[in-house]
């Protein structure tokens, strides 16, 4: 009988979601103003998970960014979610859009961005070539929970793959147009790779299907 009310007892807690199994991950529903203007995919698509820093001081900044309107259909750049520095999670662009994160990469792809300083705000100066801020443990925590949700959401992502792996150009330095920088640096060294792949079972690859010539 005690075995029996047990059970019953466990039961009832993973139904309700209180031992962590069903719990919906908490994310903020804060859509840019622009989302409606950005195309349309199916979700089917998606096969990569691409992993950003913001390489801004925080999120508020993030935001103004992300709200600038860039493109001649009235959008701009930014990525789908936004994960703080004290693991808070706001979604900016809905999954069955495309956000302009990744040149050349966007399709197919869903972006996270984690708030992290990186260059900033000297992304281009030849002597400041340097990730500035480590990830804290509640904002790697975050990031392992969204991309675990999205795996189940979405059975097609396998993958996973940096900006800085995406995006390989060099250009020329704010300081001095002789030396050649990385346009994106980003996640950059303090990103714990090892731990987040052992989390989420992804391939740190880009999709063959989707490799370019
Ligand atoms: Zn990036």
């Amino acid at each position: 009988m005690k075995k029996l009310i047990t059970l019953t007892f466990i039961v009832m807690l993973s139904s309700c979601g209180w031992l962590g199994f069903d719990d919906p991950i908490d994310v903020t529903d804060n859509k840019l103003p622009y989302w409606l203007k950005l195309n349309a995919r199916s979700t089917s698509e998606l096969n990569m998970v691409v992993i950003h820093a913001t390489e801004l001081t925080d999120m508020v900044e993030a935001r103004e960014y992300g709200e600038r309107v860039l493109y001649d259909n009235e959008t701009g750049a930014s990525g789908h979610y936004y994960i703080d520095r004290d693991g808070t999670i706001e979604q900016y662009v809905p999954d069955n859009r495309i956000a302009n994160h990744t040149s050349g990469w966007n399709s197919k792809t869903l972006s996270i961005e984690l708030v992290n300083r990186g260059r900033y705000p000297n992304w281009y100066h030849s002597d400041h070539q340097v990730m500035q801020e480590s990830y804290p443990e509640a904002q790697i925590e975050a990031l392992i929970i969204l991309v675990n949700e999205l795996k189940n959401r979405y059975s097609s992502i396998n993958y996973t793959q940096g900006h800085e792996d995406l995006d390989i150009r060099k250009i020329p330095s704010d300081n001095d147009q002789t030396i050649l920088v990385d346009r994106k640096m980003d996640p950059g060294e303090h990103f714990p790779w090892q731990r987040f792949l052992a989390a989420v079972n992804l391939k740190k690859e880009t999709p063959p299907e989707d490799i370019k010539e």
